[in-house]
């Protein structure tokens, strides 16, 4: 489980200078994937051995009404998902009423929460933080987001609040985890009854909160997979239609417990915003992923087309990913995931020798050389494994600082050519001599 954090405060107190802040480490793989937008809401934070999940609340106290319902929502999920609470306040406005009135909907709210005075630049921080005791929220930890200033240290308190999250799933061998994720209604527990057909299991429900998904571990011709189903619930009946409590960090949690993700997407309703930022949160994670289009029976030829050029538009940043028409109403398609499924394991969990890693980067240099740098070309001398999962390549050289994002975005090709990765992403790290 990834901690999350959530950012709540008034408006205008640098909870999105904070969140850019945190999540900044994103930027690199931004310039890596063109077509990637940032989600200005959720993002990840690098930290120590474990990274940790960051949710802008942005609009907890604008105007209530102004904001639509399913913001409104998820601001609410959020609040209830997340471990732990940073509230932001403003040195330089001091406490106001509405300070008042989220502190004291937070102390309710029974979630260790930081008081966070920002914007200490250029002021004297002993003197403006004394104020916010009254608050009665514990020591304020001042900080100023637009220059990192004392973020580490807010950071820090993250392991004094939130003791290590354990859960049974990591303890178990779950053989091939498989997240299926997507918004409500897509098709998510249609697909999950017909993958487990007649299939007797055992599911496992974990505490019972919203940010939990439900756990299937079953076999099939030997192997070991282990559904893990966001939309919270096996339907087997239609009896009681229950409205699913859709949960961005739920899905979150699973994508990152997963080694392959199936991502649902309405191929009658097509791509929305939404989905592409989710998406943008699973390459993030480095997951393999497979596009399910979900609902392709009964479309016209010229829905089948939009719906096709709609991804190469608005998802170009996941060429590598699978893109699947199926019905899991009837079942089209849905019989192959299983093996696509497992090409896709075996990309992501690859292992690679440094001799082979080593020799593809001089044939890709060969091919194509890296560029000058102030008169001097950027060596590029070996490279080894770094991790599965997804697949990671160290490069080891000089000046690699200084490699513009298109050739990396060759390297990247290369690799995923020549060791034949399929619906994986591949994360290159380059290494200087300092
Ligand atoms: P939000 O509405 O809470 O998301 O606030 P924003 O992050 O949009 O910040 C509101 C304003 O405060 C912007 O003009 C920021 O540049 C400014 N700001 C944010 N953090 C700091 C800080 O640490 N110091 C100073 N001086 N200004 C800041
Ligand atoms: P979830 O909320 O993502 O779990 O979605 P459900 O599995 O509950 O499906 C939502 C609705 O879409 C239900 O009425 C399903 O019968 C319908 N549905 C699911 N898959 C398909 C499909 O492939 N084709 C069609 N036509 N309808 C589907």
């Amino acid at each position: 489980m990834l901690p999350v954090i959530a950012l709540v405060g008034r408006p205008n107190v640098g909870k999105s200078t904070l969140f850019n802040y945190l999540t900044r480490s994103r930027e690199a793989l931004v310039a890596d994937y063109p077509g990637l937008t940032r989600d200005r809401q959720y993002g990840r934070v690098k930290r120590g051995e474990r990274d940790c999940l960051v949710v802008d609340t942005g609009g907890i106290t604008d105007d209530q009404e102004g904001i639509d319902a399913f913001a409104k929502k998820q601001v609410e999920i959020a609040l209830q998902e997340a471990d732990v609470v940073f509230f932001l306040v403003d040195a330089r406005d001091g406490i106001n009423a509405a300070d008042q009135a989220i502190a004291d909907m937070l102390r309710k709210l029974g979630k260790p929460v930081v008081l966070v005075v920002n914007k200490i630049d250029g002021i004297d921080s002993n003197t403006v933080t004394h104020d916010f005791y009254s608050l009665a929220l514990g020591e304020p930890v001042p900080i100023a987001a637009s220059h990192g200033r004392n973020v580490h240290e807010l950071l820090g308190r993250i392991d004094d609040l939130i003791p290590p999250l354990e859960d049974e799933f990591e303890e178990q061998d779950p053989g091939i985890a498989i997240a299926i994720v997507g918004r409500p209604n897509v098709g998510k527990s249609t697909l999950v009854n017909r993958l487990l057909g007649e299939e007797r299991v055992v599911v496992f429900d974990e505490a019972g909160t919203t940010r939990d998904s439900i756990y299937i571990p079953f076999e099939r011709n030997g192997q070991k997979f282990t559904l893990i189903d966001t939309a919270g619930m096996r339907r087997r009946s239609r009896v009681s239609l229950t409205v699913e409590k859709f949960s961005i960090i739920k899905s979150l949690q699973a994508i990152e417990k997963a080694h392959v993700v199936i991502y649902l997407i309405d191929a009658r309703e097509g791509v929305t915003d939404q989905d592409a930022h989710i998406l943008g949160l699973v390459l993030e994670a480095g997951r393999a992923l497979i596009i399910g289009l979900n609902k392709w029976d009964g479309l016209s030829a010229e829905h089948r087309d939009f719906v096709k050029k709609q991804i190469e538009m608005k998802l170009s940043f996941l060429d590598f990913a699978e893109k699947h028409p199926i019905s899991a109403l009837h079942g089209s398609g849905v019989g192959k995931l299983f093996d696509v499924v497992h090409s896709l394991y075996d990309s992501a969990m690859i292992d690679m020798s440094t001799p082979v890693l080593t020799r593809i980067l001089s044939d890709a240099i060969a091919a194509h050389q890296p560029p000058l740098v102030g008169g001097r070309r950027i060596k590029l001398k070996y490279a080894h494994q770094g991790g599965r999962n997804p697949p990671v390549v160290v490069i080891h050289g000089v000046q690699t600082d200084a490699l513009p994002a298109a050739y990396k975005r060759y390297l990247m090709n290369y690799y995923r050519e020549q060791l034949r990765l399929q619906g994986t992403p591949i994360r290159l790290v380059f290494k200087s001599p300092e």
